[in-house]
């Protein structure tokens, strides 16, 4: 309407001009010349501040006081000009009589269409103009007129008409547009909603991994080049076996907990994310230096090495700490992100239970990682991996109780790379099921070489002890080479089981009652949970190198390896003793009771499996 009013007092005054014109001479100066200046005047100023205002629609008050003034504004101008009109109508001869019908009639039509938004406007200008001239015309006597007038009266219904239908159209419109409006702002905020939602954990409250990496991201971006702040992922250790024993709830109720205490010590001003599982991710910006750091995170891992009072229970997990800092070890957020794990993951396996910063010489154990695992990538691994195989010695008789197949991988790219060192990175990347395969396929080969009579030991690694189809495999590929199942003892370590305990449960029981054995590795570093050597029927225990190396000079270590031994005796389990290399440390296991001995002692792993006894025996 800002935009058709002024139009209308332009139309307004040039047909105005146009009757005044063919009225000049005839009738008086005041109404052809004077009058026509005044109402000229108005219309021009009227035209000027509309096409000049500012339209501000949001303000609903100022839009109806704007209304108001238009409908004033009409019934004056209308009443002036109508006025004006009829007055000229005494003056002229019938064809400027005709002209004034003719400039009321068009006018009218004008003004209406520049008002159809309006309708209240539009219909006052209907009813005061063309009113004032039905009665007008009708009354004159003047058949002409008369008809006119009439004329006039129908064509009045039907604009009227025709306004309505308009402006029913166009509320409607408008009515829709608001509709959408609202609609769109519902929208908006149910998104943002969402999105509030989307970045919190429901579990702790605390904010989740996505949160944590928009955040980390914007810092990163928005990071001046003296800005310092670090990023700190923290694992819980044996959270696992708190979910495996006590269910679910109360690993949850362990986990909302653990976020408690990292906020309290936190604040509430620090990024405070759970990652996923049992882990968590935060962002420090308050610290002194790389010593502050590091004490913050100690701080922070002690707090969770206090034992945890759940519903009906009391227990205990410990949280190794990974670091990273900005912009001395990354400055990207995927490099703060990878380095700091890399810190956990470095701090989980040297110094569990502690917070480790990311330092210069981890970037190159990191760089030999990941030369490692493009190295297994590219690798022919059928041609560069061979078994080499040690036997495990039954010191009584002297025989040889099992051979055990140890993994040797000789890269064309890095030379011979131990497994100590390729099997934790193939674990990491995936690739270590097909290393399996490789493997056993080979072993089976070779066994078919072998007497009948020698038991085989080979390892698998957690991953493939949770993953049932790897499993299935190893049993179908014995079942197809035609090998008896019962020559075979698959060994396990603890990891597998704080992976995924039912699933590592199944896999064992599957290979058990297809006739495989299962050992339990290293047994004595790690949780060394009672639990599983009591739910999981090994028919093996193998005792940890950790604990046969002191056994000569150590107390402690002997009864603690003599307890073992009695506790194997008991359940009817076969204990090995690993990684034997002097005579005494054989008699001191001998003296305990142990039978079973495995180490360089004997026999270093060797491509060719020997199965000679040995020249001596400790029967006494
Ligand atoms: P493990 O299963 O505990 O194997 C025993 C390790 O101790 C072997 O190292 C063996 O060579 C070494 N050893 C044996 N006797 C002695 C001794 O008297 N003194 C010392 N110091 N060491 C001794 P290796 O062959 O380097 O293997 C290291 C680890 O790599 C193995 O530990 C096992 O966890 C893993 N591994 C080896 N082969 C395989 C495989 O085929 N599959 C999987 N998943 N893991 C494997
Ligand atoms: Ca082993
Ligand atoms: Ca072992």
């Amino acid at each position: 309407m800002s935009r058709l009013i002024p139009v209308l007092y332009m139309l307004l005054l040039a047909n105005a001009v146009a009757l005044a014109y063919t009225h000049y001479g005839i009738a008086p100066d005041w109404l052809t010349v004077y009058a026509v200046i005044i109402l000229g005047v108005i219309c021009v100023v009227r035209a000027i501040s509309w096409s000049r205002a500012s339209v501000v629609v949001d303000d609903i008050d100022a839009c109806i006081r704007n209304l108001k003034r238009i409908r004033v504004m009409a019934a004056v101008i209308a009443v002036l000009f109508t006025t004006w009109a009829i007055t000229m109508f005494g003056y002229g001869d019938p064809y400027q009589q005709g002209h004034v019908a003719y400039f009321i009639s068009i006018t009218v039509v004008g003004c209406i269409f520049c008002l159809v938004n309006f309708p209240p406007a539009a219909l006052l200008v209907v009813v005061i103009v063309l009113g004032t001239f039905v009665l007008f015309f009708g009354f004159s006597g003047n058949e002409v007129y008369v008809a006119i007038a009439v004329n006039m009266a129908l064509v009045s219904l039907m604009i009227i008409q025709i306004i309505r239908s308009y402006y029913a159209n166009f509320s409607g419109l408008v009515d829709t547009q608001l509709d959408l409006e609202n609609q769109h702002q519902r929208t908006i905020e149910l998104s943002r909603q969402n999105e509030a939602l989307a970045l919190i954990d429901p579990l702790t409250g605390l904010s989740n991994r996505r949160a944590f990496f928009v955040t980390l991201d914007k810092t990163v971006k928005g990071a001046q080049a003296t800005d310092r702040f670090a990023v700190a992922m923290i694992d819980l250790d044996g959270f696992k076996p708190v979910n495996d024993v006590h269910g679910h709830p109360i690993g949850d109720e362990l986990l909302m907990l653990a976020g408690e205490r990292l906020r309290r010590i936190l604040g509430e001003d620090t990024l405070l994310t759970r990652l996923g599982g049992d882990e968590f991710g935060i962002l420090l910006t308050e610290y002194k230096d790389a010593i502050d750091l590091i004490e913050m995170g100690g701080q922070l891992c002690a707090a969770l090495n206090r034992p945890f009072a759940l519903s009906g229970v009391t227990v205990q997990v410990s949280a190794s700490l990974g670091l990273a800092t900005y912009p001395t070890v990354a400055r990207s957020s995927n490099g703060l992100f990878e380095r700091a794990d890399f810190a956990l993951y470095h701090a989980k396996k040297n110094c569990p239970g502690e917070a480790v910063l990311f330092a210069a010489h981890h970037e190159t154990l990191i760089r030999h990682d990941s030369q490692i695992e493009q190295a297994l990538r590219k690798a022919d691994l059928s041609k560069e991996l061979t078994l080499h195989y040690q036997p495990v010695f039954d010191t009584d008789t002297g025989k040889v109780n099992s051979v055990e197949a140890l993994a040797r991988w000789d890269s064309d790219l890095m030379g011979r790379v131990s497994p100590g060192t390729f099997f934790p990175v193939a674990e990491k990347t995936g690739q270590v099921g097909f290393l399996t395969r490789v493997l056993f396929e080979k072993l089976l080969v070779d066994m078919a070489t072998w007497p009948t009579d020698v038991s085989v030991s080979f390892n698998l690694s957690a991953r493939d002890i949770v993953l049932s189809d790897t499993v299935e495999w190893l049993i179908d590929e014995i079942k197809e080479h035609g090998i008896d199942p019962k020559r075979l003892t698959f060994e396990v370590t603890e990891t597998a089981f704080l992976r995924d305990f039912a699933a590592a449960r199944t896999s064992i029981r599957y290979l058990r009652t297809h006739g495989a054995r299962i050992a339990l590795d290293d047994f004595g570093i790690g949780y060394s949970s009672l639990r599983y050597v009591h739910e999981l029927e090994f028919d093996t225990l193998k005792v940890d190198r950790s604990f046969v190396t002191p056994l000569p000079v150590n107390e402690r270590s002997r009864r603690i390896v003599k307890t073992v031994i009695d506790m194997c005796a008991n359940l009817g389990i076969e204990c090995v003793l690993e990684g034997i290399e002097t005579e005494s440390q054989r008699d001191a296991i001998h003296a305990l009771g142990g039978r079973l001995m495995q180490g360089y002692l004997f026999a270093r792993p060797n491509r060719e499996a020997v199965f000679a006894p040995l020249h001596q025996t400790l029967k006494s």
